[in-house]
């Protein structure tokens, strides 16, 4: 777009000269070039102006009386109001004119009369898009500033934050697609230090706690791969929650056993976050050691089921003579009452006995015997049993007919069966179905799968479920009689079977639990 035709001016000219046809001459010059233009004759006048609206250049005539060009320049230049702008000098043919004083006064350039219009424009044009350029740099410049003062202060607070935190927290180097990452300026110098790479998993930096947990020295944890901190038991959890961490950015409280320097085993939840340290990917791993709140926890459990244990067996005892009828027949209004007391009394005894089950799966004091099985006997032995509770309920229990055989324990696996039965049946309606059915995969492993059509799970109590007294609703366990350990103690027989449970699930449509087992376990 041409400025001469537009209603915007080009720029804001301050020409300053003595003689007026002069002044005159250049004005209309520049005006019809679509300039703006201001004349002043006196250099004081001038400077007066450009102090109050500074222009974006100044045209000044050298030769002037009361104060000429020269002095002029210099007082523009001593202003911080106006030292920016870009003066270009006006001698005459014949005048004595001093370039080196012109340049010194703070002049950019100089013409000469009598002006050849083109090498004017041309001037003035050169010295605004010079000027317009310095701008921008500045303008830049101060916003780069800006951008590093943020920087630096949010690294800073990063930096205390890692220093002062309680929790445990290490910097590894993240993986990278095959690919070895970046040095990064600013990080603790690692052994590999002068190398151009980093290895995945490789320490860059930890803080006290880390070190206070671990009982390491600073040096020989950085440049080691992390994963030699997390005990061998649980790697293959570490290893899903980077893969996790990877494809989400983050991972949250993921419990792994953590091995210090003189091998004591500690209990973390550690969460994951995908950072970038100066271009290089890196997982920032903060922990959270539960080892203590574990052991009293599960202490606390086991006292209390062992001291519940002997009083709730006599307390069914006697309901259970009570309910005989051989002390005498109960009114109805009795009776009832005793009914409730006996649903009750199992409902805990069942509590407690899940609570001794998970712990001595867990300390190992129950082993598992696999024998060779026909797994449809053991699928008919455990639809049969939940058949009654089905029926109660309305809903139709499917087993579809499978010819595996297989080594297992039958016994614990009749009861994961059972167990994950009862809960399709329980948290599926009338009329809705649950379906058992076992596969043979790739020759030498088992899927068995138990699919209901209930009212489904949570995406984030998919994995959670499986804990010790994890429910999707907390009033699930007094609704529907549950304890919250029967897919802990699932996960436990699973795995001790060296195979793997896990569920997927759609809201509102139903759940299918699949259990992956070898067919020859080698205990
Ligand atoms: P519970 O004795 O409470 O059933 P579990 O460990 O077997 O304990 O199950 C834990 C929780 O998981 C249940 O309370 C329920 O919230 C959820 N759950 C388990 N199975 C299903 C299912 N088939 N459909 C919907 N929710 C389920």
């Amino acid at each position: 777009m041409s400025s001469e035709h537009s209603n915007v001016p080009k720029a804001d000219i301050l020409v300053i000269d003595d003689t007026p046809e002069n002044l005159a001459l250049l004005s209309q010059m520049l005006t019809e070039k679509g300039y703006k233009v201001r004349s002043v004759t006196k250099g004081s006048t001038a400077l007066r102006g450009a102090k109050a609206v500074p222009p974006e250049l100044i045209l000044l005539d050298v030769k002037m009386p009361e104060m000429n060009g020269y002095e002029v320049c210099q007082r523009l230049k001593a202003d911080e109001r106006t030292r920016h702008i870009p003066v270009i000098f006006i001698s005459a043919l014949g005048d004595v004119f001093d370039k080196v004083k012109a340049f010194q006064a703070g002049g950019v350039d100089y013409i000469t009369k009598p002006f050849q219009v083109e090498e004017v424009l041309a001037r003035l044009d050169t010295h605004l898009t010079i000027r317009n350029l310095q701008i921008k740099l500045q303008q830049q410049n101060i916003q780069l500033s800006q951008e590093i003062a943020e920087r630096t202060a949010a690294e800073d607070k990063f930096a205390k934050a890692f220093r002062a935190c309680p929790n445990p927290i290490a910097i590894a180097a993240a993986p990278t697609e095959g690919l070895a990452a970046a040095p990064t300026e600013g990080l603790a110098a690692a052994p590999t230090e002068g190398l151009a790479t980093y290895q995945e998993g490789q320490v860059l930096e930890v803080n006290k706690s880390f070190l206070l947990m671990s009982a390491y020295q600073e040096a020989e944890v950085i440049g080691q791969n992390i994963n030699q901190f997390y005990s061998p038991a649980t790697a293959e959890q570490y290893h899903q929650a980077l893969q996790k961490c990877q494809s989400q950015g983050f991972v949250r409280n993921q419990e792994l056993e953590f091995q210090t320097k003189s091998g004591q085993i500690k209990t973390v939840l550690l969460s994951l976050e995908l950072i970038d340290l100066g271009g290089t990917p890196c997982t920032l791993q903060i922990m959270n050691d539960i080892t203590e709140r574990k052991r009293l926890e599960n202490e606390f459990i086991s006292l209390v089921s062992h001291e519940l244990r002997t009083p709730m067996t006599s307390t069914i005892g006697a309901l259970d003579l009570l309910n005989s009828g051989q002390l005498g027949a109960l009114s109805d209004r009795s009776q009832k009452i005793l009914n409730i007391a006996i649903r009750n009394s199992e409902r805990l005894i069942r509590l407690v006995n899940d609570i001794l089950d998970l712990e001595r799966m867990k300390s190992g004091k129950i082993t598992i015997e696999p024998v060779p099985c026909n797994l449809q006997t053991l699928l008919v032995q455990a639809t049969e049993t939940m058949q009654a509770m089905a029926e109660k309920a309305q809903v139709e229990l499917i087993l579809e007919p499978c010819t595996v055989s297989m080594r297992l324990d039958p016994d614990r696996m009749l009861q994961t069966f059972t167990n994950l039965l009862s809960n399709g049946i329980k948290f599926t309606e009338p009329g809705g179905t649950v379906k058992l059915t076992a596969n043979l995969v790739s020759g030498d492993r088992c899927h068995i799968v138990v699919a209901d059509t209930g009212r489904g799970i949570p995406a984030d109590k998919l994995e959670s479920i499986f804990e010790r007294f994890h429910q999707v609703d907390a009033s699930d366990s007094r609704s529907k009689g549950g304890t919250g350990l029967g897919l802990a103690i699932c996960r436990h027989i699973i795995e001790r079977h060296q195979g793997k449970i896990w569920v997927e699930s759609i809201l509102g449509t139903g759940s299918i639990f699949h259990i992956d087992l070898p067919v020859n376990i080698n205990l």
